[in-house]
């Protein structure tokens, strides 16, 4: 007999509200992987991260998105009104006060020119505005000649007490092309932690940091082949670091001589850096190894190994002109025997 009467109705009821209930908790708390994309700082920006539901997932991406806009008019030098041309427009005159983060980057910027010993310098802005790469315009051997005084990093003077910038002459130029992804990356990554999102991947273009792993199994992070679009070098798997790519493969034109022309100069020549396709660092940080593959990349092999294996916590792949592979002591897989 199934004879359900009226009474055992009223005592499944509250079940019955209880599964109604749930299944609409379903509904709108759906935790899953997010994804968001944009352009900034001419660059493309991606996040992907884990949420909890889809109302948090909205504001997250758009908070961290928005600080890729934050930096880029701090700290565009193509932007008149940002505070680095301000910077380039004044420091000349006198100390010039800046922000918290402006000095954070000129601090870095600095730290990393130290430990190459001049190959990454922002003061290369002072013969780097000279270039056009989409229009395919170089300086001349004379305006090379005339700029190149004015390159030369020490020529920037920080005073940390009163967060102030000078410049030791006229007519330098900083251009944190080189150093402010990073930092942006950093601070996107600083914004999730803050929202409580504990698993995600950020880029702006060759600057990436993995916040966590992929949720029980780390992130699959390829090195571009730097002569193809599509093919990986390497793929490394990684979890709560920061990857940086510089590659010759960004911004260039080949000039008449059948010459690359790209966008990663030497201070001392003022011109494309050869030998090097590409340089990926690994490091803590995107503000440092944002810098610090820049550096590499204008150190060459030899050189730029010397310098990252002295630095703890730092790792490196150069692939060179010749497509050939090298590798930081702590990437070499261990030898079975
Ligand atoms: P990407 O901008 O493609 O991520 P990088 O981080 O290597 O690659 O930055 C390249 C940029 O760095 C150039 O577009 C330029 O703005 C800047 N730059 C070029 N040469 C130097 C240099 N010697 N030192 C510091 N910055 C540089
Ligand atoms: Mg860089």
């Amino acid at each position: 007999m199934s004879n359900t009467g009226f009474g055992e109705w009223l005592w499944r009821a509250p079940v019955l509200v209880t599964c109604l209930w749930l299944a609409g908790f379903a509904g709108t708390a759906s935790a899953d992987w997010y994804r968001f994309s944009d352009t900034a700082m001419t660059t493309p920006v991606e996040l992907e991260f884990w949420a909890e539901d889809k109302a948090l997932a909205d504001r997250v991406g758009q908070e961290v998105l928005a600080v890729f806009h934050q930096v880029d008019e701090q700290m565009s030098r193509y932007r008149e009104d940002s505070e680095v041309s301000r910077l380039n427009r004044n420091a000349a005159n006198g100390p010039v006060t800046v922000s918290d983060g402006l000095f954070q980057v000129l601090d870095k910027a600095r730290e990393v020119s130290i430990l190459s010993d001049g190959a990454f310098d922002i003061t290369f802005g002072s013969v780097g505005y000279l270039y056009d790469f989409r229009a395919g315009k170089k300086p001349t051997e004379e305006e090379l000649r005339s700029g190149l005084p004015r390159v030369n990093f020490r020529d920037v003077i920080l005073d940390r007490d009163a967060q102030t910038v000078e410049f030791r002459q006229t007519g330098i130029r900083v251009d944190l092309g080189g150093i402010a992804k990073g930092y942006a990356v950093d601070l996107g990554i600083e914004r999730l932690v803050s929202l409580g999102i504990r698993h995600a991947r950020l880029s702006a273009g060759g600057d990436m940091r993995l916040l966590g792993d992929k949720r029980g199994r780390p992130w699959y992070v390829g090195i571009r082949d730097p002569r193809s679009e599509r093919r990986n070098a390497v793929v490394l798997p990684l979890e709560d670091v920061a990857v940086s790519t510089s590659g010759d493969y960004e911004r260039f034109f080949v000039d008449e001589a059948g010459e690359r022309v790209h966008h990663i100069l030497s201070p001392e020549t003022g011109k494309s850096v050869q030998g090097v396709q590409s340089v990926t660092i690994i490091g803590e940080d995107a503000l440092t190894t944002d810098g610090l593959s820049t550096a590499v990349f204008v150190l060459g092999p030899a050189k730029g190994l010397e310098m990252i294996e002295r630095l703890p916590g730092i790792d490196v792949v150069v692939i060179d002109d010749q497509r050939m592979m090298h590798v930081s002591e702590g990437l070499v897989p261990p030898q079975t025997d």
